[in-house]
């Protein structure tokens, strides 16, 4: 095992399971010190033992170099490998069905890593595309896309898509988007010719979500009823403690409070589909709200807002949530081809 590809795997692990994040950059930052080094320079460290004086590198990156470098798969590996798998139940057919996921965060955002890592991530794990969602401007804190960083993205997009055309591997597409904030009149934070060109647009409430219900459920209809919104992100918007085996620990971020009856009707009528979000720590729509959203005749989207390549496997609880609330996968999207996918988006 290449010394790089086992830090980086451990990173993706930790990830996967929802291991400390600080831990997960360390591994990170560590392969980007080998990649760094001139060549021969790790043999030479390695022989005379001063793996540890580079900076960034301590005991534990360190274990795992010297085991991956000696042919071995790194104890650690084997270890996570093992308890980091992400449980998936009832929802395995789903599972199997689905195809892409149409939330996913890069570095140009507030993820943690560059749309290729993303994209070759989501190419392992069988995906046929990965739709790249990163924030819109106002979304300051997350480093929100100009227009112009926006513009320039969809360029590194269709690059990526040439060489992933030609290489030789599995069908594989990088559809463009946006996870675009729904301002507090409901309108949508971006320009509409750029909104326009996206193949994908996630509308989502990020700001004010102690509104009140009927300003709330005026702003979210808004944004459901925009031609250019596919898909209503994390509808509630709320925020939970989990514990590594599930359980809830405690509300972090209250629920928004909006009249689901209309709020999903209007998902209905304008064909936006309803985001399950697979996050352990948002699984949004709460239970009883999605059970409205499946009456009410909704489409759905079972994404996982990724912002590291491990957290991809999330897929397995979002389809366990759609299993659970009996929907048919005719009615999630991301099972869809990515012509039916796209034919939807492109419906208005
Ligand atoms: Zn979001």
């Amino acid at each position: 095992m290449d010394p790089i590809e086992a830090l980086e795997r451990v990173s993706y692990l930790s990830d996967r399971g929802r291991l400390d994040s600080r831990k997960s950059e360390a591994f990170l930052k560590a392969a980007k010190v080998l990649r760094d080094l001139p060549a021969d320079e790790l043999q030479q460290r390695l022989t005379n033992g001063t793996v540890t004086f580079l900076p960034g590198i301590g005991p534990s990156t360190a274990a795992v170099i010297q085991q991956a470098a000696a042919g071995k798969v790194p104890d650690r590996i084997v270890k996570l490998e093992q308890e980091t798998v992400v449980p998936l139940g009832a929802g395995a057919a789903i599972r199997e069905a689905l195809r892409g996921d149409c939330h996913t965060h890069s570095l140009a955002s507030d993820g943690g890593a560059s749309i290729a890592t993303m994209a070759a991530a989501a190419r392992a794990l069988g995906h046929e595309y990965l739709v790249v969602t990163d924030h819109s401007p106002r979304l300051t804190v997350a480093r929100g896309l100009t227009r112009d960083r926006l513009l320039a993205q969809l360029d590194e997009i269709a690059a990526l898509n040439e060489a992933a055309a030609t290489d030789g591997g599995t069908p594989f597409r990088i559809l463009t988007g946006v996870e675009v904030d729904i301002n507090l009149d409901g309108s949508l934070d971006g320009d509409d010719d750029v909104l326009a060109r996206l193949d994908v647009v996630v509308a989502s409430v990020h700001s004010k979500l102690t509104m009140d219900r009927s300003a709330m459920t005026r702003r979210m209809i808004a944004a459901i009823r925009n031609p250019h919104t596919d898909i209503l992100g994390h509808c509630t918007g709320r925020k939970l403690d989990v514990s590594t085996d599930g359980t809830l620990v405690k509300v972090r971020r209250p629920q928004s409070n909006f009249d689901a009856d209309a709020v999903f009707a209007a998902c209905a009528e304008a064909q936006t589909a309803v985001e399950i979000n697979s996050r352990p720590e948002r699984q949004d729509p709460p239970d009883d709200l999605l059970d409205i959203a499946v009456d009410a005749g909704c489409l759905f989207s079972i994404d996982t807002d990724s912002h590291a390549p491990g957290q991809l496997e999330f897929l397995n609880y979002g389809a366990d949530k759609a299993a659970a609330h009996r929907i048919a996968p005719e009615r999630i999207v991301t099972t869809w081809t990515i012509e039916k996918l796209l034919e939807w988006t492109h419906r208005h």
